[in-house]
């Protein structure tokens, strides 16, 4: 293995205190190999269990760890992006601290960051045995609708992924406060290798999501990434004006023909479709709406408490 300055692994945790042993015994073994310095990033998202404790113990007699805290839970995207403003190596690697990304593919991850006109190497799904069918399928088609929307393909992407360092900066000077970091590196459009990984069952635990965060997720990613929904939107509406000329003409027709009133269900069917369209718009536009008011607040993404540093 041909060795850098400096890596730093970035790690977000949630609730992780029985992950935390065995997850970086499983670090310290995949990177046995790799001589040069190493930093282990964990950023603690405000758990509410020992977690915390157990980054701080581990710092105490392990001089690669180090830790930061969150004020509360402020997400995990926010973790990343912590992480990666903390972190000084020439080389970054994002990952779960749950084992679900398995740690013993860091030598070969690390092995093809070695080809210099590479930025990012990419760890890519492929197999989601550990999902449910829903979460599958939702996966499935929130790729699918990224991919048409924006033209970046997400399908079997993963915050699994080494960045060299011009990635990091760029990904450091793009000033958004709502972030889709798997989505943004793909952005940056620096030459990315994919090397396919099966993922893992949690060491131990639960997930932190919930469905509705993933459901914030997926708006959050289309509404910062695309305008296509608004186009949609404007498409329906031409739609509407064009049903509503022909039903002019047809009860213009009616009236000049003087045929007896009827089409109270077609007026009802009427009413209901452009009743509901007008709201799907409008939710539409309050998505991209609450999305600029969220920007333009430009609060703090996320807020150290504690820190804990090597071993000097
Ligand atoms: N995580 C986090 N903040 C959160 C939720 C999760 O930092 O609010 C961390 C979590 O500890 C883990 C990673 O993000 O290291 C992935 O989370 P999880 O395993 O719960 O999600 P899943 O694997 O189901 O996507
Ligand atoms: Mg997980």
């Amino acid at each position: 293995m041909k060795n850098c300055q400096l890596l730093s692994i970035v790690i977000p945790l949630h609730n992780e205190e029985d992950t935390f042993a065995p997850f970086l015994a499983a670090m310290q073994q995949a990177l046995q190999d790799w001589t040069s310095e190493v930093e282990l990033l964990f950023v603690d998202d405000g758990s509410s269990d020992q977690t915390w404790m157990r980054v701080c113990q581990a710092a105490q007699t392990e001089s690669q760890v180090q830790g930061l805290r969150f004020t509360r839970n402020f997400g995990k995207e926010a973790a990343i992006l912590a992480g990666l403003e903390a972190a000084r190596g020439e080389w970054v690697i994002v990952m779960d601290g749950d084992g679900q990304h398995p740690p013993s593919m860091l030598p070969q991850i690390l092995n093809a960051a070695t080809d210099e006109t590479v930025g990012i190497v990419a760890a890519r799904k492929s197999a989601r045995t550990a999902d449910g069918w829903l979460a599958r399928m939702f996966a499935k088609h929130f790729n699918r609708f990224m991919l048409a929307a924006t033209g970046l393909d997400l399908d079997g992407a993963s915050d699994f992924r080494l960045m060299k360092r011009a990635v990091i900066d760029t990904l450091l000077r793009m000033p958004e406060k709502i972030r889709f970091f798997r989505a943004m590196t793909v952005w940056t459009g620096f030459k990315q290798i994919d090397l396919p990984f099966d993922v893992q069952p949690r060491l131990a635990g639960t997930t932190s999501w919930t469905t509705g965060g993933l459901i914030k997720l997926a708006v959050t990613g289309i509404t910062a990434f695309s305008a296509k929904p608004l186009t949609a939107v404007f498409r329906l509406g031409l739609l509407g004006i064009f049903i509503s000329f022909l039903l002019a003409v047809q009860a213009l027709w009616s009236w000049i023909t003087g045929v007896a009133i009827s089409g109270w269900t077609s007026l009802t069917l009427i009413i209901i479709f452009f009743g509901s369209a007008n709201l799907l718009g409008i939710g539409i536009l309050g998505a991209y709406l609450a999305q600029i008011f969220d920007e333009i607040k430009a609060r703090p993404v996320y807020l150290v408490g504690e820190r804990v540093t090597r071993k000097s």
